[in-house]
């Protein structure tokens, strides 16, 4: 549990995002179980999933702000 974190960098939607991240504490938040996998990945394994992830991101917050 809470094996990912938030990493804090201003050039991302929100300025932060989870590494290695997961989509329970992406959607539940800081409580949530981590359901990070167990086996250690490669550092492009890890790249892919934040670059997932800041995707996500982007399209949760523009979700969040509505039509325009
Ligand atoms: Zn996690």
């Amino acid at each position: 549990m809470g094996r990912c974190r938030w990493v804090h960098d201003d050039d991302v939607p929100g300025g932060k995002f989870l590494v290695p991240g997961c989509m329970n504490r992406a959607v539940h938040g800081d409580d949530a179980d981590c359901q990070c996998p167990d086996d250690p990945e490669t550092v492009d394994d890890r790249i892919a999933a934040m670059q997932a992830k800041i995707a996500e991101l982007e399209a949760s917050i523009t979700e969040l702000r509505g039509p325009r």
